[in-house]
C-alpha cells in the first residue's frame, strides 16, 4: 500500500516536473512524445513559442557564430530558406483543416496523414527552430556536462566517440537531411539520421524517438564557406553548440 502510493506520488513529481520544463523551455515535444507513447492517457499539450508555426527571433546575430558558420549563410539560411518553411507550413496547415492544433508535435507524430508539402515544412520549421536554439557563440573546450555528459560517456565511451558517430551519420547521409543525437522510449541516446527534413518525432521516420540535438547536413547549411567540404563544418561544429540547451532537451525526456 505505501509503496504503491509512494509510486504515485513519484510519477506525479516527475510528470509535474516534466511539464513545468516543457513549458519553460518550450520544450511540449517531451509529453506530446510521451504521450503518444501511451496509449491510454493523451497529455494536453500546451501550446509554446517554440511549438508553433511562426518563426522565433535569434537569439544571436547572424555574425555571432563567426568563423564556424559565416553570417551570410546566417542569414540566407534563417531569413530565407527557415522563413520559407514557417510560411509553407502555415499554408499547409490551413490547407487540411489543421489551424486548431496547438502545437507541433502533434502533428509530426502522424505526419503520414498529410501532404508532402505538410510533412516537409513541418519538419524543417521545428527543425530549423530546434537548430537555432542548439547554437551560441564559439567557446574553447566546448562540451556537454552533468547527466547529458554522463549518458554519453556510458552510452558511446566519451563524447569524441559521440562527436564521431553523429559525423559519420551526417557523412552518410547521401543528399540532404539531419543528423541527430536522440533519445528512444527506453531513454537511451542514439545517433542517427534522417533525408530531407524528417525527424524522429515523426511516424515515418526510419529512427523514432526524441530528437535532443539536431545538425543540419543541407548544403545550405554550410555551402559558402565550405564549400564540398561538410565533414569540415560537420567537426568545426561542435565548438558552437549550446549545450545548456541540449542538455535541458535531454532532462525533458529523462
Ligand atoms: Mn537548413
Amino acid at each position: 500500500m505505501e509503496n504503491s502510493k509512494e509510486n504515485s506520488r513519484r510519477k506525479f513529481l516527475k510528470a509535474t516536473a516534466l511539464g513545468t520544463v516543457s513549458v519553460t523551455l518550450g520544450l511540449s515535444a517531451a509529453s506530446s512524445f510521451l504521450a503518444s507513447c501511451s496509449s491510454s492517457k493523451k497529455t494536453a499539450i500546451k501550446p509554446t513559442g517554440t511549438t508553433g508555426f511562426d518563426q522565433q527571433p535569434l537569439a544571436y546575430s547572424y555574425s555571432a557564430l563567426e568563423d564556424v558558420i559565416d553570417a551570410k549563410t546566417m542569414e540566407i539560411h534563417y531569413s530565407k530558406h527557415a522563413a520559407a518553411y514557417s510560411k509553407a507550413l502555415k499554408e499547409a496547415v490551413a490547407a487540411e483543416g489543421l489551424q486548431n492544433e496547438s502545437a507541433l508535435e502533434n502533428i509530426l507524430p502522424k505526419v503520414s496523414k498529410y501532404s508532402a508539402k505538410l510533412r516537409n515544412n513541418a519538419g524543417g520549421h521545428y527543425n530549423h527552430e530546434m537548430f537555432w536554439k542548439s547554437m551560441r557563440a564559439k567557446t574553447s573546450d566546448n562540451k556537454p556536462a552533468g547527466k547529458l555528459l554522463s549518458a554519453i560517456e556510458n552510452e558511446f565511451g566519451s563524447f569524441a566517440a559521440l562527436k564521431t558517430k553523429v559525423e559519420e551519420a551526417g557523412t552518410k547521409r547521401f543528399g540532404s537531411g539531419w543528423a541527430w543525437v536522440y533519445m528512444d522510449n527506453a531513454k537511451k541516446l542514439l545517433v542517427g539520421s534522417t533525408p530531407n527534413q524528417d525527424n524522429p518525432l515523426m511516424d515515418v521516420s526510419e529512427i523514432k524517438g526524441f530528437p535532443v540535438l539536431g545538425l543540419d547536413v543541407w548544403e545550405h547549411a554550410y555551402y559558402l564557406k565550405y564549400q564540398n567540404k561538410r565533414a569540415d563544418y560537420m567537426s568545426n561544429w561542435w565548438s558552437v553548440v549550446n549545450w545548456d540547451y541540449v542538455q535541458k532537451r535531454y532532462e525533458a525526456f529523462l
